[in-house]
């Protein structure tokens, strides 16, 4: 890792112009570990240009230096001297418009916690057994230049990608490093009250719909929902970022030891969140079915055709993981 973070603190420093790039719907790690990066590279140098860009962050996630320069469309800069990936497991998940930003990049650096990743930048640090790329991203950064809005940055990826440390993914270091974060002083409470927990009156009425729908299987050892675009539509929801958090309420049943829901995209397609809290269940390996990727235990991928072939697919193939433990 030491020379991993020089590496890193060099080609930092040799850019004048750096851009730094996530996945599409990008969750809080994804926000968490980039304006990381940004906040890290305005520390090094607040003369250095940096684009930051993301579809359509939700505005949850404000509260983040830099959140406010994120760049959704037009680039700046027409090429960049050095791209900074987080938490992109492949290029394919980086949004289409944003990969000219990557391939005229003169360096590339990915910084990722995804095991299903096999590297797709010149320089790569991917650390799959890492609770989120914001862990990932701490140790990369010199010490003596972290501050109060990196802080923020890292302990809002680690409790994005740990569900406020409780995945088994939560280690004595991610606590150390939160706690590091917490030494800061920022209202800890409050980021993760407003960025994981909180939801406006139309979320919690379309949740409290999706839990009516709940189905099971294998004994209850599964359970899963779906949700359509026009359902979405009829509780006032126009986008899946406002879905954030309906998987974890779904996998919390008790008994059930997989977790999912699969909600329609705009192109009529649904995507998957797949989720397990066993090792049992390996549901990266079932997303991976389907061309999508993630965590052994939290997984998306996108199922197409006909979704009630699609779900009796996934369910036949977690039942089969089930009966083979
Ligand atoms: P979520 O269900 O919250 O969208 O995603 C859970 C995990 O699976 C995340 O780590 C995310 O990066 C990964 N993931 C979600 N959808 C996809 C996908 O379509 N392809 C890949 N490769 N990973 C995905
Ligand atoms: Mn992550």
């Amino acid at each position: 890792m030491k020379n991993q973070r020089q590496k890193f603190n060099q080609m930092i420093r040799a850019a004048e112009t750096i851009c730094v790039l996530g996945h599409v719907n990008p969750d809080g790690d994804c926000i968490g570990s980039t304006l990381g990066v940004y906040n890290y590279i305005k520390a090094i140098d607040p003369s250095k240009k940096v684009g930051v860009y993301h579809d359509n962050p939700s505005e949850k996630f404000d509260y983040l230096n830099g959140f406010d320069s994120i760049i959704h469309d037009n680039a700046v800069e027409k090429s960049y001297d050095l791209c900074v990936i987080c938490d992109c497991a492949e290029k394919g998940r980086i949004p289409q418009k944003y990969h000219k930003y990557l391939d005229n990049a003169k360096e590339t650096f990915l910084i990722d916690h995804h095991m299903t990743n096999e590297g797709f930048c010149e320089n790569a640090v991917i650390i799959p057994d890492i609770s989120s790329t914001a862990e990932v991203l701490f140790d990369l950064i010199d010490e003596e230049l972290f501050n109060v809005e990196i802080a923020k940055c890292i302990y809002t990826g680690i409790i994005h990608d740990t569900g406020v440390f409780k995945y088994n993914s939560t280690t004595e270091r991610t606590m150390q490093i939160a706690g590091k974060c917490m030494s800061y002083g920022f209202d800890f409470g409050k980021i993760i009250d407003d960025s994981f927990f909180a939801m406006n009156l139309l979320q919690k009425k379309l949740l409290g719909y999706v839990l009516g729908k709940i189905e099971s299987a294998a004994d209850g050892q599964i359970v899963y929902a779906k949700l359509t675009n026009k359902e979405m539509k009829e509780y006032g929801i126009t986008d899946k970022k406002y879905l954030d958090g309906f998987i974890d309420n779904i996998r919390t049943t008790s008994g059930a030891v997989c977790g999912m829901f699969f909600y329609q995209m705009p192109d009529g397609n649904y995507k998957g969140s797949l989720r397990s809290s066993t090792d049992k269940v390996n549901v990266a390996a079932i997303a991976k079915e389907f061309k999508g990727g993630g965590h052994l235990r939290a997984s998306g991928c996108t199922v197409e055709g006909n979704i009630e072939e699609g779900i009796a697919k996934i369910l036949a193939m977690v039942e089969d993981q089930l009966r083979n433990e």
